[in-house]
């Protein structure tokens, strides 16, 4: 498993620079390490860094930890695709068929395309909530 938050002691909340837990969010959401808020946590649409190029923050984490993005990437496709069009639907704007057809179609290709944004919004969430374990790693090390 991955070590998210080194226990040596340069590393600590300072030193990653965190006003907040929050920050950790906001970084995830812009693609960028939960630590350090610089390196890039994807590579391509697809790949993944194992590590943040800057800070070497470990983004490989157990078997399953990245199960969490597909809840994120579900509420993302069902939000802001499925959602949407069947209000377009429920307007009137669009007949039936087309709409079925757009849902499946955007059913199949929305979930690739946010792929590598819910990844970042997973780590980010799981920062974010975690983050009190940076406290405890401070606290070990005097
Ligand atoms: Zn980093």
């Amino acid at each position: 498993m991955g070590q998210l938050y080194p226990t040596h002691s340069s590393v600590t909340r300072k030193a990653m620079n965190l006003s907040n837990n929050f920050e950790c969010f906001k970084r995830g959401m812009m693609n960028r390490c939960p630590r350090c808020g610089v390196g890039p946590i994807t590579k391509t649409l697809f790949v993944r860094h194992e590590s943040c190029p800057h800070c070497k923050m470990d983004f490989t984490r157990e078997d399953g930890f990245y199960s969490g993005a597909m809840a994120i990437n579900y509420a993302m496709v069902c939000g802001f695709y499925l959602f949407p069009m069947l209000l377009i639907w429920w307007a009137g704007w669009l007949p039936g068929w087309p709409t079925i057809i757009l849902c499946f179609l955007g059913s199949a290709i929305m979930p690739i395309l946010t792929y590598r944004y819910s990844q970042c919004l997973w780590l980010g969430f799981y920062c974010w909530v975690t983050a009190e374990e940076l406290d405890e790693d401070s606290r070990s090390e005097k």
